[in-house]
């Protein structure tokens, strides 16, 4: 950005002047119906790319509110500024986006979204949704480096929101045998956490019972960048992972953590910061659970990196122009993350 290159030249009193200007009039300022498209196009780097088929987009005139218009050198599809991205088919203005992405930032609840925008409750789900599965694509990014921490935290099974419909049935016959050695344990979800020197965090949700090398093998090995030491409390399932992707782990024994020279405490304290964030939530839902952790590691790196200003800046940035766009019905479909027929498999 030249804010700095066009402010240089002028006097104290004009850039006071200014000010007060940008003050008195930013609602009016940032309302324009096309501010979305604008800030997409002036923070785009790179060629644009055609979705169907990945050829390069050529500019194609603007619409009548002035919104630049695409067409795809291959396929010849017309395209605009905000395909793709969180703002397509979206009436709402900056203003409203930027108000919810701070909401958001801030922790706050669907209902008190809705009424510090003015919107409906089911609008305020849908458009925090929708800005959390943006952060999802932001979360697949992370990349390790140098020296990791991991642990595993466990969650009870939470169907809050699941229709009578699609509850587990607990008099369904029983359609493979279950394991007769199950414990306790695969009635919790399994959540991986990995925070690296460079506060690089996420979580991801393993499954059911104890963490295993493949819960470590689907959820961690993408992320791995150049990651060379892995600490973790001595499970055995890091062991066979680290061996196979070349890693030194530094197992710390369970019920410490700590052996002197290394430890757990980060990744142990970020766990208990996360369960007084979500304590504010009064139940999350398993089906949603994933997004909300995605939420917290999110803000929890922005802030390691930014200060607040910044953090917010940075924010409209990941989140308006990156290609996020999910439908409103895709909400309603996104997957439960575990097999409740095992979680339940006792009761069948
Ligand atoms: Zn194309």
């Amino acid at each position: 950005m030249k804010i700095e290159d066009l402010i240089k030249d002028l006097d104290p009193i004009t850039i006071i002047e200014f000010k007060n200007y940008l003050l008195e009039n930013l609602t009016e300022l940032i309302n324009h119906k096309n501010s979305n498209s604008k800030i997409i196009s002036n923070n785009q780097t790179g060629n644009r790319c055609c979705n169907e088929c990945g050829c390069i987009l050529y500019k194609n005139g603007k619409t009548k509110t002035g919104i630049q218009k695409y067409i795809c050198s291959g396929c010849k599809r017309t395209t605009s500024e905000t395909t793709g991205t969180i703002t397509y088919h979206s009436k709402l203005s900056f203003d409203v986006w930027k108000n919810i992405i701070d909401n958001l930032l801030d922790g706050f609840s669907i209902r008190r979204i809705a009424e510090e925008n003015n919107i409906s409750v089911p609008t305020s789900f849908q458009l925090r949704h929708k800005v959390l599965f943006a952060l999802d694509n932001y979360i697949k990014n992370v990349q390790l480096e140098n020296s990791a921490q991991s642990d595993e935290k466990y969650f009870k099974i939470n169907l809050k929101g699941t229709k009578p419909k699609n509850m587990p049935r607990f008099s369904k016959k029983r359609t493979s045998k279950g394991n007769s050695t199950r414990g306790i344990s695969h009635h919790q979800v399994c959540v991986i956490s990995v925070i690296d020197e460079n506060d690089n965090l996420f979580f991801k949700i393993g499954g059911l019972g104890r963490g295993t090398t493949k819960m470590l093998e689907d959820n961690i090995a993408p992320h791995l960048g150049n990651v060379k030491t892995i600490i973790a409390d001595s499970v055995s399932a890091y062991q066979e992972f680290c061996k196979s992707h070349n890693i030194k782990l530094i197992a710390i024994p369970s019920q410490f953590h700590s052996d002197g020279i290394y430890n757990i405490a980060e990744i142990n304290g970020v766990h208990s910061q996360l369960e007084t964030w979500l304590s504010k939530f009064r139940g999350v839902s398993t089906r949603h659970l994933q997004q909300y952790l995605n939420w917290f590691a999110y803000i929890f790196m922005m802030k390691k990196r930014f200060e607040l200003k910044k953090l917010k800046i940075e924010s409209y940035k990941n989140i308006i122009i990156d290609n996020n766009y999910i439908k409103s019905n895709s909400i309603f479909q996104i997957p439960m993350p575990i097999d409740l027929n095992i979680a339940y498999a006792e009761y069948h």
